[in-house]
């Protein structure tokens, strides 16, 4: 951007920078500016929309400029709202009769244009308030989320698989957005998409009949290749089955009003959709790859009890811990008494050769008692500070767990009385919001859990 000084001295420029000065002198010296191109063929209402400039859009509209007027690409001002994700400038001009459908030279339509940017909040507000088509088609038969696999658009590919757009779509040379993604070599763009259904594409070829595996190898991103090579189709549910259990999660979603009227959609936490569970997460929450769902106030998963510890069962799990913990106690007590009793009065046939399997098995508990040791003080102190394994580990990832200098801040930790409390009796307690409110010690319930997250496991 040059940091020269713009001069303001027509009404295009007026109307990209706002200043309603230059641009009703202007106007009123000459009312047709309004309604005419500049010299790159578009026109003043393009540029308000572009800059979010919502008075000027106002003005312009109430003076008659037409809402849906077109550049040379046919696109309206509508399509230039979108490229910076003006949702203001994007309202005004619905409101005022904006043709949500309309398409431009090449197909795109208003939600090609947001997913190109990445403009997430943009395409959240076309579908919750106008009701917008996001699974539309451009002329090359690629939807908006195509593109936001291709541009490696994370938060708008959330929204987009959680909207329920085709994870699995070919366009006319037969890419589907999995394709796209590995042509990129976005990794974070390709576990999405395989979270959210497009599992069958792996093995999906395009018209040079390429797999995505082997575009990435192409395009140079070899580790991508390889992945997605190893993936297995039939890692996921088969594609009748997702498609019905996203059937059954969205209707879920509507009788729980949720979707996207959503509390933490509303804020823009984007990273709380899971694309396969197809629900906006609480806070807290995660998705446990092992048992493919969403754990409320997810703490790890233990290959020892074969199953996840989370918001249902972390009263339970911190029980076996300490009866565990004493009976390995117990055991090493006896057997070091045997051997200190066969030590000190040796019996007849209970040489030292018939003590080495003592020895290992009191070795080999002491190993345990030190590690179930570890484990129940650190759960025990974890539950004292409301605070859970994967926060602890994580706790860079989740924006709730950092405080306005950066450093870890645990808005949770209410006193370890009232801590302990909360996790023992889950079951009796509200259940995890889906946003914090205010200050660490406003921690109000914004929204219930419901849909396909289990709460006990
Ligand atoms: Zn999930």
């Amino acid at each position: 951007m040059s940091k020269e000084p713009q001069t303001i001295d027509t009404v295009w420029k007026a109307a990209a920078y706002g200043d309603f000065d230059v641009l009703t002198r202007l106007a009123g010296a000459d009312p047709s500016l309004l309604h005419a191109p500049d010299d790159q063929g578009f026109y003043a209402l393009q540029w308000a929309a572009l800059n979010n400039r919502v008075a000027v859009l106002t003005y312009l509209l109430g003076a008659g400029c037409a809402v849906d007027v077109a550049d040379a690409s046919r696109q309206t001002p509508l399509h230039w709202a979108a490229v910076r994700g003006s949702v203001p400038a994007a309202e005004t001009l619905l409101r005022a009769g904006a043709d949500l459908a309309a398409r431009d030279s090449r197909g795109y339509t208003v939600a090609h244009v947001a997913a190109q940017y990445g403009q997430a909040g943009l395409l959240h507000h076309l579908a919750l308030r106008w009701g917008a088509d996001l699974d539309a088609p451009d002329a090359d038969g690629r939807t908006p989320l195509h593109w936001a696999a291709y541009k490696g658009h994370a938060d708008a590919l959330r929204l987009l698989l959680f909207t329920g757009s085709a994870a699995a779509r070919p366009d006319a040379e037969g890419c589907t957005p999995l394709h796209w993604a590995a042509i990129r070599g976005n990794a974070e763009a390709c576990t999405l998409l395989l979270q959210g259904g497009a599992g069958e594409c792996l093995a999906a070829a395009d018209a040079t009949g390429a797999t995505p595996s082997q575009l990435a190898a192409e395009k140079g991103h070899r580790v991508l290749g390889l992945t997605l090579a190893d993936a297995r189709v039939h890692d996921g549910p088969p594609p009748a089955l997702g498609t019905l259990a996203g059937t059954w999660a969205s209707f879920l979603l509507a009788t729980c009003g949720l979707g996207l009227a959503s509390p933490a959609l509303q804020a823009g936490s984007w990273g709380q959709i899971c694309v396969a569970c197809r629900i906006v997460r609480p806070l807290r929450a995660k998705h446990c790859g092992v048992t493919g769902r969403c754990i409320e106030c997810y703490d790890h998963y233990c290959p020892w009890v074969g199953n996840v510890i989370g918001r249902g069962n972390r009263a339970f799990f911190l029980t076996f811990l300490w009866l565990e913990l004493g009976s390995v106690t117990a055991a090493m007590a006896v057997a070091v008494a045997r051997l200190h009793s066969n030590l000190a009065q040796p019996r007849p046939g209970h040489g030292p050769a018939t003590l080495v399997w003592p020895v290992v098995f009191v070795v080999a508990d002491a190993f345990l008692l030190l590690s179930i040791a570890a484990l129940a003080l650190a759960q025990t102190n974890q539950i004292a500070k409301n605070i859970t394994t994967n926060e602890l580990a994580n706790w860079h990832r989740y924006k709730y767990l950092h405080a306005a200098d950066g450093e870890f801040l645990n808005p949770f930790d209410r006193g370890w009385k009232a801590n302990c409390a909360e996790v023992c009796c889950a079951a009796q307690r509200p259940r995890s919001q889906y946003v914090l409110e205010g200050g660490e010690d406003s921690v109000s319930l914004l929204g219930s859990a419901g849909g396909k997250l289990d709460a006990m496991v």
